[in-house]
């Protein structure tokens, strides 16, 4: 919604009737708050205000032959049974610490809560140490058994 206020000699886009195209086209005359007529600055013409059309509701060429069924298709709110661990990453990744991240190494040596930076995974939280040379990680991926000291 345009709020601002119109006066004459301002610059506003019209539906030029010898141009047809949505030209700039300054105001030739108001009547109260409303545009009646309008210079075409493209050709010079002074016709009639024809707001452009985006502001009417708009009349499909060709008629109603084609009325297109909606192509909003409703989208079952389908949960792959990662997203939860990608939620729960996405909700850690706030919290990460980048300067603390751990560059991933199999011969090294991790707690829980560890963030570990992953060569092909990316960041991703120590979860659980399974002994006695494995842990689970938690990546944007989901969770992923890694090798461990
Ligand atoms: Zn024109």
């Amino acid at each position: 919604m345009n709020t601002k206020k119109l006066s004459a000699g301002d610059i506003i886009e019209a539906r030029c009737t010898r141009c047809r195209d949505i030209l700039n086209h300054r105001i030739v005359a108001m009547v109260a708050e409303k545009v009646v007529r309008v210079e075409c600055n493209t050709c010079g013409g002074v016709h009639n205000y024809y707001p452009p059309p985006s502001l009417k509701p708009v009349k499909t060429p060709g008629g109603s032959a084609t009325t297109r069924k909606s192509t909003a298709t409703p989208r079952a709110p389908k949960r792959d049974p990662q997203q939860s661990e990608r939620d729960e990453w996405l909700s850690l990744r706030a919290n990460m610490r980048l300067d603390r991240a751990i560059v991933y190494d199999m011969g090294g040596k991790f707690r829980a809560d560890d963030l570990v930076d992953h060569p092909s995974f990316g960041l991703g939280v120590v979860k659980l140490i399974v002994p006695p040379s494995k842990m689970q990680v938690l990546f944007e991926d989901g969770i992923k058994l890694l090798r461990c000291k």
